[in-house]
């Protein structure tokens, strides 16, 4: 690709002093808006990965926008030794779409997932168990304990020894489940639709027969939810589909429409677990954090965003299937709401970037599976327009 002089330029001086630890595009992004993003040239692209499914509901809201504006002006950060009032709100409203309970407010998916696992850890204790079964192919996060619990090898290649007592299992196989259960399990964490390992679920029953082992054997079931959470498959939260409920959630991703925030939410049995001193975050649920996550809520109420995730999901899908009908190339579309893989009988990398070059944004994950997380105000026309870019691609290269 061409790049222009003012590209080429903020390129350079990037890379000499920015580590080298993502593969990035060559595009410099200066501005977005719903689902178009610009780059600094003042090319328009059409986004349906919303930034790793971050800007959830869209790019720069303005529902959050302006609550980010007008909280800035009055309180950016207080740390947690004094009482917020939007933390208390928008622990309320998560409660509320969920299952009760309380939260803790970190600010990243991996940070979550950490507190997790340190509640998992407490809580068996008391019992003398600390062994926590996570699945194969799952995914995450990038520090230590979510790096330990992520069952992927590739991702642990240079950083042993992990984290010990974590034992992984074929997702969606409960025999395997159940046979790697010991005295020592104190809890399972699963992603109700695995993402980065290429959009696989599991069935109504398996999320059952699972839960009830877990209560059976009073043992922790963590749903890690950063990508799957606060409306991406067409319900406030994933588990919602499969008529089960966590024991424990982590959100992070969608939760304050671009601005860093996660959360642990708990059942109300498990709220005081964790107590003063076991476990803190500095930055951890800033009221300007909160300002962000409850403009996000806002809008998903006052827009019925759900609803429209779930047409556009079934519409997406639709089309996508019709894209299988035509080129062998893809082998399966799969995924709930707006979180949708399309399978290929090959490597991916290279229709990501020719779609790139078209101003369609996307993603391969797992080798072969095109990623689709689009925002949840997507239109019907925007999904034409990205099936348009994707069609002539898959012609071109077939
Ligand atoms: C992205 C992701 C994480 C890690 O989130 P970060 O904010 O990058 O730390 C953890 N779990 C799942 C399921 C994710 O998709």
């Amino acid at each position: 690709m061409e790049l222009t002089e003012a590209t080429k330029k903020i390129i350079e001086g990037f890379d000499k002093f920015v580590m080298p630890t993502y593969k990035r595009n060559v595009i410099v992004i200066s501005r977005a808006r719903g689902s178009k993003v610009w780059d600094v040239d003042g090319k328009e692209y059409l986004d349906l990965f919303a930034g790793w499914g971050v800007s959830g509901i869209e790019y720069c809201h303005p529902k959050v926008v302006e609550a980010i504006k007008s909280q800035a002006e009055k309180l950016i950060h207080m740390p947690n030794n004094y009482y917020n009032e939007l933390q208390g709100k928008l622990a309320e409203k998560i409660a509320m779409n969920s299952f009760g309970g309380k939260c803790f407010f970190c600010n990243s998916g991996a940070e979550a997932v950490e507190g997790a696992l340190k509640l998992a850890r407490k809580y068996g204790s008391s019992t003398g168990r600390h062994e926590i079964i996570t699945m194969e192919n799952s995914f995450h996060g990038r520090t230590f304990g979510a790096l330990s619990a992520t069952g992927q090898a590739k991702y642990r290649e240079g950083f042993s020894p992990v984290l010990p007592g974590l034992r992984y299992v074929p997702f969606a196989d409960f025999s395997a489940l159940r046979g790697a259960f010991s005295d020592e399990t104190c809890a399972v964490m699963i992603e109700p639709i695995q993402g980065e390992g290429g959009i696989h679920g599991a069935s109504r029953e398996y999320f059952k027969k699972v839960r009830d082992f877990c209560s059976d054997h009073d043992v922790l079931l963590i749903f890690d939810e950063v990508q799957t959470g606060v409306g991406r498959t067409g319900e406030y939260f994933a588990y919602q589909l499969y008529g089960v409920e966590p024991d424990v959630m982590t959100l992070a991703k969608a939760l304050g429409g671009g601005f860093p925030i996660g959360t642990l939410v708990v059942q109300p049995r498990l709220a005081e677990v964790l107590v003063p001193g076991n476990h803190a975050s500095t930055f951890g649920g800033s009221p300007l954090a909160c300002a962000a996550a409850l403009a996000v809520f806002e809008a998903i109420e006052e827009d019925n965003l759900l609803e429209n995730v779930k047409a556009m999901g079934a519409y997406l899908r639709e089309k996508l299937e019709s894209l299988r009908l035509k080129y062998a190339v893809i082998k399966e579309v799969r995924g709930e709401g707006l979180m949708i893989g399309a399978e290929l009988t090959r490597e991916g990398t290279d229709i990501v970037e020719r779609c790139v070059r078209k101003g369609l944004l996307i993603n391969c994950t797992a080798g072969k599976v095109l990623r689709f997380l689009p925002a949840m105000t997507i239109s019907r026309e925007e999904i034409d327009h990205a099936m348009w870019i994707l069609d002539t691609v898959l012609d071109e290269s077939s």
